[in-house]
């Protein structure tokens, strides 16, 4: 931020992940901040919305263009959203202590690489976690073995849910820059959710367990 802010340049930070409940880029100088509201915000996968926060001049020109465009969100969406919102912050204090506690187990596993940020705010660190799971586990036998954790193509929701990047997310990104990314073959990210901590960990066991090679 202050190598930009010194070259005046204008600074955007998607703050999709962290969520404003653990941090809020505008206070610390961004310029704007987005946020897929579709995700943390709205929190139950039922509504596509997106929220910007920043400079009042800027928030007003993309505003202008938001309305040009027709890319209104409707009044359900509006009113799905803002109910979402009341609960973000029980959300991601169960949320994001699950997915520490993934993160946790995950590290234990033998040959197992996790990426878990540990200092995005003192009260979490959000519940996104990405695994690599390496040589000793087959991925495609791990995805076959989930009973309860469904593989979906959006995250953030209520409930627990995996996906796989190399074949969605990150396909489209070539395969050099891939492998300098860590989107590998073994690469799980699951969005952790607020089902009971004991019953998440346990599938994961169950899963790894079939996908021992
Ligand atoms: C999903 C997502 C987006 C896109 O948001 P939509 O609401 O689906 O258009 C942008 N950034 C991040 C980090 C996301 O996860």
């Amino acid at each position: 931020m202050q190598i930009a802010k010194g070259r005046g340049v204008r600074v955007m930070i998607d703050n999709t992940f962290a969520t404003p409940y653990f941090v809020k880029p505008y206070t610390l100088g961004a310029d704007l901040v987005v946020h897929s509201a579709t995700k943390y915000i709205g929190g139950h996968s039922d509504v596509t919305a997106g929220v910007l926060v920043g400079e009042p001049s800027l928030v007003e020109q993309a505003k202008k263009k938001v309305i040009q465009l027709g890319m209104n969100v409707s009044p359900f969406e509006a009113w799905l959203t803002t109910r979402g919102l009341k609960t973000i912050s029980v959300r991601m204090n169960q949320q994001s202590q699950n997915a520490a506690e993934v993160a946790t187990f995950m590290q234990e596993q033998p040959g197992v690489k996790v990426y878990y940020p540990n200092t995005l705010s003192d009260h979490g660190n959000g519940a996104m976690v990405s695994f690599d799971l390496g040589h000793q586990f087959d991925a495609y036998t791990f995805f076959k073995s989930l009973q309860w954790i469904r593989i979906v193509p959006t995250l953030a929701g209520v409930e627990t849910t995996v996906s796989y990047p190399l074949k969605t997310s990150h396909r489209s990104i070539p395969s050099d820059l891939q492998k300098r990314l860590g989107i590998t073959e073994g690469l799980v990210r699951m969005s952790v959710g607020l089902e009971d901590r004991g019953e998440i960990i346990e599938e994961l066991r169950l899963a790894l367990a079939a996908a021992k090679k």
